[in-house]
């Protein structure tokens, strides 16, 4: 009862969360391209209605966008019983949408402690609540894509906040790909390393000026080594197509996460120099301190 790979995404109905910007984005573009008609949401109206309206200006099907905050059950599921009333069961569901907040347990606020866990964990699961049974009840293959990250695999420097909320989707995502594997419905977990997207301009470190030249030169660094959103949305799509569990969007990852499946001290030993370097070049990270009380 296992899902055989689709040849290709035509006539698939695909729904995406953070279709607005970024990785979410182009692949709402690239699963248009291939055919499929889209469902996209995203907490930013404005920036989503103007990626509807250029899909369907380069002959794309959206037959269906709104705006949704993830973190927020109710309006998730307010929308899910609408969408699948109107156009049924989805095929392929992707939970795109996140944000990201870097700290040592020093600087990060509960607030962003929390907000990482309400975005990046319940709203994926919020979106798979709504959207998963239905495509159980309609019997037909299916795919369910939870972007994650190399946050959700190894120990990045000041990721304690982010990596519980990506690893804690990895956890679904574990247990889905079995659970749901008796209904032909696959799952990919998606790690993606950098990706020249908004979140990199968006990302909050906690207690950290970002107009300083060192997080500037950080970022810089950063930029030029992340793939492009396209690429991104290439890998992931290919995930889907050939029913992968693991997708990478860059080699770097694939190798680290080698490293500590196969190679323990060499992936320890990445770690504390990716932590060292990390200080180093931004040693205000380290300097910061929580400005609220006990939360
Ligand atoms: P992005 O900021 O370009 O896009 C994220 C989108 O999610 C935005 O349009 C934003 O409005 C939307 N969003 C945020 N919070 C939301 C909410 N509560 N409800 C609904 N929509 C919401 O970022 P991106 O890089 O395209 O990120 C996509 C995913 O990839 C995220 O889950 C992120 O954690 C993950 N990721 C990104 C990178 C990277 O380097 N860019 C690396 C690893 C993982």
């Amino acid at each position: 009862m296992f899902r055989r790979p689709f040849d290709d995404l035509s006539g698939a109905r695909v729904f995406i969360t953070g279709a607005a910007s970024g990785i979410g984005r182009a692949c709402a573009e690239l699963a248009a391209a291939e055919g499929a008609s889209v469902f996209l949401t995203d907490r930013n109206a404005e920036a989503l209605d103007t990626v509807a309206a250029q899909v369907r200006t380069s002959g794309g099907r959206v037959p269906f966008v709104e705006a949704a905050d993830i973190s927020d059950h109710s309006a998730v599921k307010e929308m899910a019983a609408r969408l699948t009333r109107e156009h049924g069961a989805m095929d392929v569901v992707m939970n795109v949408a996140g944000i990201s907040s870097w700290g040592t347990v020093q600087s990060l606020e509960h607030e962003q402690w929390r907000k990482m866990i309400d975005v990046n964990l319940m709203g994926p699961i919020h979106v798979i609540e709504e959207l998963v049974p239905p495509m159980i009840e309609a019997g037909r293959p299916g795919h369910l894509v939870n972007v994650s990250s190399a946050a959700g695999i190894i120990g990045m420097p000041w990721h304690a906040a982010y990596s519980a909320s990506k690893f804690g989707l990895r956890g679904v995502s574990e247990v889905l790909r079995f659970d749901l594997r008796r209904h032909r419905i696959g799952v990919s977990l998606v790690c993606p390393g950098g990706v020249d997207t908004g979140l990199t301009e968006t990302i909050d470190i906690a207690g950290v000026d970002k107009a300083t030249p060192a997080f500037e030169k950080a970022h810089k660094r950063f930029r030029s080594r992340a793939v492009s959103p396209d690429a991104a949305a290439e890998a992931i799509l290919d995930g889907v197509r050939r029913n992968k569990y693991w997708v990478y969007t860059s080699n770097d990852i694939r190798l680290i996460h080698f490293l500590q499946r196969h190679c323990s001290p060499a992936y320890v030993l990445a770690m504390r120099a990716m932590n060292y370097g990390a200080n180093r070049a931004l040693p205000a990270v380290g300097r910061a301190r929580r400005t609220g009380g006990q939360a």
